[in-house]
């Protein structure tokens, strides 16, 4: 099975989306709007696992009650996301990410239920903040942070993604290589341009050849691993 672990299937046309069947999809939100339309989305394509949140990049575009709004949403949702910190793009509204990110995780932690995290420029507060709540289940998507930091994930049980664009993103890359396999789902982050590649789920099945070789592993066995993992990620 084919295993897209982070993607925004709110943003894909109809059409489009019917061209991914054969990839199993957690579809993020990032707002109250797309947390609906994730759940909606499920109810039609039996691939698409349903995650509500609210991104970090929206807290400064955040309305009244929009997140007590997406809490209602959550005994709809199989999980919650994409939710998280990000010091790049959003240093200035920090506070009020880490309100919100603390509140979700209680909430994640209360439900047992499995997070989907952003945590750009923010890796080791993240890490903090969900093992101070006791979060069980975690994937940090697009994982770009420091390499020593994946010791601690690893031996936590939580789960990184690599995304199609470590083809070109060294940083990435180095990231593939010192991960251990039985922390990796691969993803998409889908619909989005990153440097020329339209990212996707139907880059998956190329991701997974790209990893086995990086890894030097059969790619039966590496498909095999990551569908085992996402399996453990969504309980
Ligand atoms: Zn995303």
């Amino acid at each position: 099975m084919l295993i897209d672990s982070h993607c925004h299937v709110y943003g894909f046309k109809i059409d489009e989306l019917k061209n991914f069947k054969e990839v199993k999809i957690i579809g993020v939100a990032e707002d109250y709007e797309s947390s609906i339309k994730n759940l909606e989305l499920s109810e039609n394509f039996s691939n698409i696992v349903p995650f509500v949140g609210f991104h970090p990049w929206n807290i400064p575009d955040m309305r009244n009650k929009e997140i007590e709004m997406i809490i209602q949403l959550v005994k709809k949702s199989r999980g919650l996301g994409e939710i998280g910190l990000d010091k790049k793009f959003r240093e200035k509204y920090l506070d009020s990410q880490v309100k919100v990110f603390e509140l979700f995780c209680d909430i994640a932690s209360q439900n047992n239920l499995p997070m989907n995290i952003h945590a750009l420029n923010s890796w080791e507060e993240c890490f903090k903040t969900i093992t101070k709540y006791n979060v069980k289940r975690v994937l940090f998507h697009w994982y770009s942070g420091p390499t020593h930091l994946l010791k601690e994930l690893y031996y936590q049980g939580y789960f990184i993604s690599i995304n199609p664009a470590v083809v070109i993103q060294p940083k990435h890359r180095k990231i593939l290589e010192e991960a251990e396999l039985e922390m990796i789902l691969t993803e998409s982050d889908g619909p989005y341009m990153y440097r020329g590649m339209y990212l996707n789920p139907s880059m998956i099945r190329d991701l997974l050849n790209f990893i086995a070789k990086v890894k030097g592993a059969k790619l039966e066995d590496v498909e095999k691993t990551i569908e085992e993992n996402f399996s453990k990620f969504l309980g």
